[in-house]
């Protein structure tokens, strides 16, 4: 194990304003808080995390990233709090680690797998510090490395599903390719350990077989490179045995048809002495042709530079090399971690944290292909996404600031028109609720349920917002359809006509309409009136002026036809009915109702049986007496009397109306008792104002105790 003061040294090397002293804290404590504490291998726990800070230390990094090493196990395994922490190291560190933490606990369950982009999304959306991803990288590398020891096979299996599927990659987008290797190599070994032993006993047979044979080129290109005048470092190596896997896969051929197994790297002073290399090496072998890659003028959207070619090498076997700067040799190795390494000295004035942010930003900036671009952005942009889970496990992928509504929809539109409630994690949450990463939400459905018009203001997606919006404005539309229907069909009727689908099709154009719902639609929301579009269907004669209306109370005699009381506001031809509930008289205020079929009913505008029609006011028609007519039409007027249980007191009634020329038409008697008499009397009078005299005189009359006008 590296003892504390061996971790001091090394990263001093490569930083010397290293904070000494926080190192030597986070040793101490994290050695104190893992205690006794034993891995699998049967090493005490406290390796671990100075294994992890170990290779973060190869990857040059910062001091708060090799704390965060130190540390990054004491708040899930050991009594440590993230409040220990914050409060001896600080905030920035405590971020960090609790970062790492929360990464820790997701797990990729193998049902998820074709879920692994999703998945690796989630884990950079939850590394808000890219120096948390790179802690976690390490942790996992160390892990992997040790995981031989785990007993569970079954936890050995998703571990290594997990860094084959989220992590390898993840360190490649990161341009950390030794990392890469590593953690593909040991997750194979795991996968498929028959493959892997098959590999390397090739790999060795061909090597005892060959002798030293990646020795012997190497010799051979140094050599053919300093006759050049090129001042090179020549290595070489085999491929791991799953790269070669990979190859063997993709190009469907078995291993004996494999030819370029080994790969060699000549690293050079300069980008001059790249292409001079490349120059000597092609004249001096036969190029493989198509291999020729120049990632020195184009670069890997991870930063990667270098150029590759294949050549029939010094040993007659197909060799591929790598020729490089050092510099770019380093940004090979460690990735964006190399790539902040070098520019640090150029802006040593700002805060670390940031330029490191903006070093990432700077690479994902500039990456060339736009597929790589977006996936990098994604990386860049942390914050802009939120990932959860389903209650199956699967991972919905949703924008920041997204609701448990959002959530619905996304699975399912069925699902989101009819959620009724959300558990978050377990937990009944109101639909309100921003999600958070890793959040597990689980949708409570209800068929009696609709999307409610104040959803759409919970909601940041586009599918959850157009389709509530979708089935609002559907809702409306068989509102204003019902509506608009029985307003047109009142307006025929009023007019004596029937309304017909046919007959309002003729006239869709006018307005504009494609189909009668429509029609009835734009009718409904009160865009045209019903009378617009009865006069369409049935244009009126040009000088028709609004005539009499010949009145249906029996008028007396010859003159009933002539005499007829006009009404203002009606439509000529319209049947127009008296109310039996009110009698209206001339000089009452009236109103017209329409009446399905019969024509239009007159009320007076204080009517007790007005109160059936409030719910429908298209059917109220503004109507009045037309004064200016003088008739003798008479009409009849209704009133309640009640009399006194007493000889002679009908006479009297009778007397007195008959005195005030007023005709009896009907008399009914709706109540007795001991002492009164109540009467229901029909009189026809000239207007109101002949009835109010008889109702006068009436009340003038001592038998009589009171008169009223009928209401109803
Ligand atoms: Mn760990």
């Amino acid at each position: 194990m590296m003892r504390q003061f061996e971790l001091v040294e090394r990263v001093k090397a490569y930083d010397p304003s290293v904070d000494e002293d926080a190192l030597n804290k986070a040793y101490v404590f994290s050695m104190k808080a893992h205690g006794q504490q034993l891995r699998a291998s049967g090493d005490p726990f406290f390796s671990h995390p100075v294994e992890v800070a170990g290779i973060l230390s190869r990857m040059k990094l910062d001091s708060a990233s090799i704390v965060t090493g130190l540390l990054h196990d004491t708040v899930e395994d050991t009594l440590a709090t993230l409040e220990d922490i914050e409060k001896r190291f600080g905030p920035e560190i405590a971020r960090l680690v609790d970062g790492v933490t929360k990464l820790s606990r997701l797990e990729l369950q193998s049902d998820q797998t074709k879920q692994a982009e999703n998945f690796r999304k989630l884990v950079l959306a939850m590394s808000d510090d890219i120096r948390v991803l790179l802690v976690k990288l390490a942790d996992r590398l160390h892990n992997m490395r040790t995981l031989k020891y785990l007993k569970d096979g079954a936890t050995r299996k998703r571990i290594a599903r997990e860094t084959m599927e989220i992590y390898a990659p993840l360190a490649e987008r990161m341009g950390m390719n030794d990392i890469k290797d590593e953690l593909q190599d040991l997750a194979f070994g795991e996968l498929q350990p028959d493959a892997r032993e098959g590999i390397r006993a090739r790999l060795a047979f061909l090597k005892e077989k060959g002798g030293n044979l990646v020795e012997r080129v190497i010799v051979a290109l140094d050599d053919t490179l300093e006759k050049a005048g090129i001042n090179a470092q020549v290595s070489g190596r085999e491929k791991t045995p799953y790269s070669i896997w990979r190859k063997m896969q993709k190009k469907d051929v078995g291993f004996e048809q494999l030819s370029d197994i080994m790969a060699f790297r000549v690293v050079v002073a300069d980008v001059a002495d790249c292409y001079h290399a490349l120059g000597v090496i092609h004249s001096r072998y036969s190029v493989v042709p198509g291999r020729f890659k120049d990632y020195i003028s184009l670069p890997k959207p991870n930063q990667y530079q270098s150029l590759h070619t294949s050549v029939i090498g010094p040993e007659q076997q197909r060799i591929e090399i790598q020729i490089r700067t050092r510099e770019m040799h380093e940004v090979a190795e460690l990735g964006v971690a190399a790539h902040w390494v070098y520019k640090q000295d150029a802006t040593r004035t700002e805060g670390r944290q940031y330029r490191w942010l903006r070093e990432l930003l700077d690479i994902l900036d500039h990456a060339a292909d736009p597929q790589e671009f977006l996936e990098h952005t994604k990386l860049a942009m942390f914050s802009d996404q939120v990932f959860c889970f389903t209650p199956k496990g699967d991972l919905i992928n949703l924008p920041h600031g997204a609701t448990p509504i959002d959530f619905a929809y996304a699975v399912h539109s069925q699902i989101g028109d009819t959620c009724v409630g959300a558990k978050i994690n377990g937990k009944l949450a109101p639909l309100r609720t921003q999600l958070a990463n890793g959040d597990q939400v689980e949708i409570i459905t209800s068929k009696a349920q609709v999307p409610s018009p104040t959803w759409e203001r919970l909601v940041v997606t586009a599918k959850a917002r157009a389709r509530i919006r979708r089935f609002i404005r559907t809702q409306q539309r068989t509102q204003y359809l019902d509506l608009g229907k029985v307003i047109l069909q009142k307006a025929f009727r009023q007019d004596g006509h029937e309304m017909t689908e046919k007959a309002l099709d003729a006239a869709l154009d006018r307005f504009k309409c494609e189909t009668v719902e429509d029609l009835y639609v734009a009718a409904g929301a009160g865009n045209v009136t019903g009378r617009e579009v009865v006069s369409a269907v049935f244009p009126p004669p040009p000088d028709t002026k609004p005539a009499k209306v010949v009145s249906l109370s029996r008028a007396r005699g010859k003159k009933a036809a002539e005499n007829a009381v006009p009404i203002r506001g009606l439509i000529p031809g319209m049947a127009v009915h008296y109310a039996g509930c009110c009698h209206p008289l001339p000089g009452d205020r009236i109103v017209g109702i329409v009446m399905t079929g019969r024509g239009v009913t007159i009320h007076t505008i204080d009517c007790d049986k007005l109160a059936e029609y409030a719910d429908t006011p298209d059917r109220w028609l503004d109507v009045a007496w037309n004064n200016a007519e003088d008739t003798d039409a008479l009409h009849v007027g209704r009133l309640n009397i009640t009399i006194g249980n007493e000889p002679g007191s009908l006479g009297s009634l009778t007397t007195v109306i008959g005195k005030h020329a007023g005709n009896i038409t009907n008399l009914k008697i709706t109540n007795r008792s001991q002492d009164f008499f109540e009467l229901l009397v029909d009189v026809e009078v000239q207007d109101l104002k002949h009835l109010t005299n008889i109702i006068a005189a009436l009340r003038a009359t001592p038998v009589i105790n009171s008169v009223e006008r009928a209401r109803r």
